[in-house]
């Protein structure tokens, strides 16, 4: 396997030809560069965050989109999804004026930092337009934390009004089971698993005592996943994920079951899940979809989905 995973070229596609978009997640210029040395096909999780982790203030219009402009370089014509400052809990951000919160992962983060500062959204969507204006490139943009199909919707009409395609995460659960709802309004979803393991099993993910609770294999997990890309499907829109769930080749090829059109995963771990992919057919992986969601526990979900996709 070792040998298929370094030999693997792609594009994203299972042994029978159903093509799944295997994308990197980055956090700046250097970052994407690196990616483009991989197969991946574009960039599917621009963390642009992690950026600007340590500014006292908030970076210039122009600053900005020098370092988006970067990234869309180093995917020129390839699909690019920017996110927007995912600011709060794990990631505070000296500028965002968070407020004081004994639950920051409950608080004020990703885009409910919009709802006291528009501007600083409005902001960061000038500077993504102004780089794919001087890049010549059409990003997809997408929200982190949206909850209600009414944060997607004002997300939506703004970044519209860029000329730019929206998009939001699914990491909350109320949006996971009002994606229909949320489709309604934006062109793509993205699911981060990390957070909806967070969120739908209480559990912090940054707690390692916890790190049973929050693997992506918890099968309530899975099954909000699937609930999100059955509702893409059903409108013929595309359904992401760039949390680590989509790193895991055999989760990965679970997820490609559920009926998700794209994965995005750290760069080091792109040509795996491309070479798992190649090996097994989409019916492996329906069948291996709808195993993991009659099972009760993390080892039985695993055990599912390696009794048929090895
Ligand atoms: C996620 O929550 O799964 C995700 C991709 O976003 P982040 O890890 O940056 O919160
Ligand atoms: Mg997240």
């Amino acid at each position: 396997h070792l040998e298929q995973v370094s030999q693997w070229e792609g594009p994203g596609r299972t042994a029978d030809g159903h093509l799944v978009d295997v994308l990197a997640n980055v956090q700046d210029g250097a970052g994407a560069r690196a990616a483009s040395s991989t197969a991946a096909e574009g960039i599917g999780l621009f963390r642009t965050e992690l950026s600007f982790l340590d500014r006292d203030t908030e970076p210039t219009v122009d600053e900005q989109a020098e370092i988006y402009s970067q990234v869309l370089d180093a995917f020129d014509g390839k699909k690019v999804v920017i996110r927007t400052l995912d600011a709060g809990s794990d990631k505070p951000m000296r500028f965002a004026n968070h407020p004081d919160e004994a639950n920051p992962a409950l608080g004020v983060r990703g885009i409910r930092i919009a709802e006291g500062n528009r501007g600083i959204l409005y902001r960061q969507l000038d500077a993504i337009a102004a780089a794919a204006e001087t890049t010549g490139s059409a990003p997809w943009v997408m929200a982190p934390m949206i909850a209600t199909a009414s944060e997607a919707e004002a997300f939506a009409a703004d970044v519209r009004e860029r000329g730019l395609k929206p998009g939001v995460m699914i990491e909350v659960p109320a949006a996971a089971l009002l994606a229909d709802r949320i489709l309604d309004h934006v062109d793509f979803l993205s699911i981060g698993t990390n957070d909806l393991a967070q969120y739908t099993m209480a559990a912090d993910r940054m707690s390692a005592n916890l790190a049973g609770l929050t693997d992506p294999w918890q099968p309530a997990v899975l099954t909000l996943v699937a609930k999100t890309a059955e509702a893409g499907a059903r409108v013929g829109k595309p359904v992401g994920v760039c949390g680590e769930a989509a790193a895991d080749p055999l989760l990965a090829c679970v997820l490609v079951g559920f009926g998700v059109t794209s994965l995005s995963a750290a760069s080091a771990a792109v040509a795996g899940v491309g070479a798992k992919l190649e090996s097994v057919t989409l019916d492996q992986c329906r069948r291996a979809a709808a195993a993991v969601l009659t099972t009760s526990s993390t080892e039985e979900a695993r055990a599912a989905a390696t009794a048929i996709l090895g």
